[in-house]
């Protein structure tokens, strides 16, 4: 569930239904406001909605006021052990300050920093790490790290409400991806506030991104979480920012900027699609409006599951075919397929988002793409609509047979079974089958994910 309580950092609300917020953390020493405020630039266009900036040192709280001034996006104060760089970056402007209760120097020290707050309206970032949880919760660690972690944030909110304080969210952190999971789920039951999101230390590029696609992704699926950070072994921030939208987008929490389809290509690919996506994905990244465009590595399929694509190319050997919509625009040969595309989508655009269909080349395409197509080829699309199809009919033969041992169960205390409303809903659930296309059967059989077709 979403929060129930709101925050602002900035103009920037939090929680309360508020969209996903994305934020990242500067790489740079905060003292160097050049460089800090370069990075804050370039996280911004990527589309953070706030930064974080670490402060450790009292030269870094007195960059604060500078880069504040010049940032386009709302600064978060990042301190730790310390809470006079809480109070100084609170009074620099921050718009919010992370601290973690249990390292700040005892209770007197946060409600000094709360007192702080209060005053100006800066709103908290509380929270917990798994590393450094209180010591009466390290019996409960070792047993239940979940529950200790979750206790731990509890008694963090408990002092924050008796400190007679509300602005604020709260995050758990944890470098296990189940353990992240687990204590967000049960926090989220358990107080109103707020929640930020992130796996500590995820790791690089690579498999930090992964992580944290499982571990937020899983969450955010199940509407918990109402700001993200992405932490990767990089000093390219952006990079951060930019997996956070890709998350996001994923799940249709947000939108900015294109999506891009590419099929996972298999035997049957007849051009070099690896190069092509690269740079499709490339010079999308110029475009704003959140059009869908598609690759597919061959015309054996059609333009099969891309039918919805804004736009889309499929290539054969030589020759290769643009599409809207799942109707066919035009072929062009293959070497100028990329340039060919993006001409379209600037027609479209130039058009105020109308396509611009040429009649003769889009009957010269449609002819292209039925002499590649093979309707009869079991390709990795068509499988798995006969696995979707599949999965359908066995939910529906399962509903009936449910109704069937009711029907029994029914019938063993008031007389003959009523074998009528099964078969009834034996024919509703005839009637309510996808149309699938059974692609022609042959060849010898294969098993697939537990089910048998045919592969030619
Ligand atoms: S059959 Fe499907 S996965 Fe294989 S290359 Fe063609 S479009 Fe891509």
């Amino acid at each position: 569930m979403a929060s129930e309580k709101q925050i602002h950092v900035g103009s920037v609300p939090i929680g309360g239904g508020a969209p996903v917020a994305v934020q990242t953390m500067t790489k740079t020493e905060t003292a160097n406001v050049a460089a800090t405020v370069d990075q804050i630039l370039k996280v911004a266009e990527a589309g953070a909605d706030i930064v974080r900036l670490a402060v450790p040192r009292d030269k870094d709280a007195a960059a604060l006021p500078e880069i504040i001034e010049r940032s386009p996006i709302p600064i978060i104060a990042d301190i730790h052990f310390n809470h006079t760089l809480a109070l100084k970056s609170i009074q620099a402007g921050a718009h919010c300050v992370r601290l973690n209760p249990g390292n700040i120097g005892g209770p007197e020290k946060v409600a000094e920093v709360v007192e702080l707050a209060k005053r100006t309206g800066t709103p908290l970032r509380v929270g917990v790490n798994s590393g450094s949880l209180p010591k009466h919760l390290l019996e409960l660690e070792f047993s239940d790290p979940v529950e200790a972690l979750v206790a731990a944030a509890v008694e963090t909110v408990e002092l924050m409400e008796r400190l007679d304080f509300y602005n604020f969210k709260v995050s758990m952190k944890s470098t296990s991806v189940p353990n992240t999971i687990a204590s967000n789920r049960k926090l989220a039951q358990r107080i109103p506030y707020p929640l930020h999101l992130g796996i500590t230390e995820a790791g690089t590029k690579w498999s930090g991104s992964l992580k944290s696609a499982v571990g937020l992704g899983t969450l955010l699926a199940d509407n918990i979480g109402d700001t993200i950070r992405i932490s990767l072994s990089t000093f390219h921030a952006e990079e951060e920012v930019k997996v956070a939208w890709e998350i996001l987008k994923a799940l249709k929490l947000r939108e900015r900027g294109p999506v891009l389809i590419a099929c996972p290509t298999c035997g049957r690919l007849q051009f070099d699609m690896d190069t092509v996506v690269a740079e499709v994905e490339e010079r999308l990244r110029a475009y704003e409006d959140p059009i869908e465009v598609s690759v597919l590595g061959c015309a054996v399929n059609g333009i099969g599951e891309a039918r919805h694509a804004d736009f889309g190319i499929t290539g054969a050997k030589d020759m290769g075919m643009i599409y809207s919509k799942g109707e066919p625009l035009k072929k062009v040969p293959t070497e100028a397929l990329v340039d060919e595309l993006f001409k379209e989508i600037d027609r479209y655009y130039a058009a105020g988002k109308t396509v611009q269909r040429d009649e003769e080349a889009a009957a010269e395409a449609r002819e292209w793409l039925a002499a590649n197509e093979d309707t009869t080829a079991m390709t990795p699309e068509r499988i798995a609509a006969l696995e979707a199809a599949a999965a359908h009919e066995d939910a529906a033969a399962e509903e009936v047979l449910d109704s069937m041992l009711a029907a029994t169960a029914a019938g063993a205390n008031e007389g003959p079974v009523q074998a009528e409303p099964a078969a009834q809903a034996v024919q509703a659930a005839a009637v309510q089958q996808p149309a699938v296309q059974q692609p022609a059967v042959q060849g010898p059989a294969v098993q697939v994910a537990g089910r048998r077709f045919s592969r030619r």
